[in-house]
C-alpha cells in the first residue's frame, strides 16, 4: 500500500527561530500514521534544530550533494543530514534546475545516493508553459523521470516519492485542474509500470505540486494517482499547513 505525502516546501523563506517556533506549535497537532507522512523541506540551516523539536512531521532537506564529503563549499552532503535525522530530500526542482542548472545527469547521480543510503528522494519532474501549451507534457515528463531514474532498482524506486509540478502552477496560483494532475500523474504511473512493473508503480507514491492551498488540496487528493502535495506558499502559514492536512 502506497502513503499519501504531504510536503512543506519552505524554499528560502523563514529564520531559525521562526522555523522552531512553527514546528513546536504545529508537530503535536499532527498524527504520525504508517499511511501518512506530513512533512516540512526547510533550509539546510535549520533542519538539525528542526528534527530535534519534531515527533510527528518528518523534516526534509531541499536538496543534497551526492559525493559523501570533499572539497565542494557550499553543498550539503547525505551523511551530513542522514546523522541529523533527515529522511527525505527533495531533488530537481524546478527551481534547482532552472535558476541553478541543475541537469538530469546530476540528478540521477543525487537519488542513487540518497538511495545507496536508505533515504528517500522526493524527485520533482514537471513542464513549462510553452511545453504544456504545445501538448508535449507527458513526453517531457517521461523523459526527466527515466533519465532521473536511470539504474534504480525495482526495490528502490519503491522509496521515491515523485513530484509532479507544473512550472507553470509554481507559486503563480495557476493550479493544474484536478483532472489535469490526476492525467498526468496517470501517465507518470503507467511509465513507472513500463520501467518496471505495475506492481512496482502501484507502490510509488506521485505528489502533485503548484499551488495548493487548503481550498483545494481535497479535490486533488482525490483523484486516483495522486498521493500526495508538495506545497509552496500554503505551507508557510501555520493555520494554512494545518488546513492542509484536515
Ligand atoms: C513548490 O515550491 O514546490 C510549490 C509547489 O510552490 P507553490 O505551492 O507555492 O506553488
Amino acid at each position: 500500500m502506497r502513503k499519501q505525502v504531504i510536503v512543506g516546501n519552505w524554499k528560502m523563506f523563514k529564520t531559525n527561530s521562526s522555523a522552531i517556533k512553527f514546528v513546536e506549535n504545529v508537530d503535536s497537532k499532527i498524527q504520525s500514521r504508517d499511511d501518512l507522512v506530513v512533512g516540512i523541506a526547510a533550509p539546510s540551516v535549520m533542519l538539525s534544530d528542526l528534527t530535534k523539536k519534531a515527533k510527528n512531521l518528518k523534516i526534509a532537506a531541499q536538496n543534497c550533494y551526492f559525493e559523501k564529503e570533499g572539497a565542494f563549499t557550499g553543498e550539503v552532503s547525505i551523511p551530513m543530514l542522514q546523522e541529523i535525522g533527515v529522511e527525505y530530500v527533495i531533488i530537481g526542482h524546478s527551481e534547482r534546475r532552472d535558476i541553478f542548472g541543475e541537469n538530469d545527469d546530476l540528478l540521477n547521480n543525487k537519488v542513487k545516493a540518497l538511495l545507496a543510503a536508505n533515504m528517500s528522494p522526493i524527485l520533482c519532474c514537471g513542464e513549462s508553459l510553452s511545453i504544456y501549451e504545445s501538448g508535449k507534457t507527458m513526453d517531457h515528463v517521461k523523459k526527466q523521470i527515466s533519465s532521473d531514474l536511470s539504474g534504480v532498482s525495482a526495490d528502490d524506486v519503491k522509496k521515491v516519492v515523485i513530484a509532479y509540478e507544473p512550472i507553470w502552477a509554481i507559486g503563480t496560483g495557476k493550479v493544474a485542474t484536478p483532472e489535469i494532475a490526476q492525467e498526468v500523474c496517470k501517465g507518470i504511473r503507467e511509465h513507472l509500470a513500463s520501467l518496471y512493473s505495475q506492481e512496482v508503480a502501484d507502490e510509488v507514491s506521485i505528489q502533485y505540486g503548484g499551488s495548493v492551498k487548503p481550498e483545494n488540496i481535497k479535490d486533488i487528493l482525490a483523484q486516483s494517482d495522486i498521493d500526495g502535495t508538495l506545497v509552496g506558499g500554503a505551507s508557510l502559514v501555520e493555520d494554512s499547513f494545518l488546513g492542509l492536512i484536515k
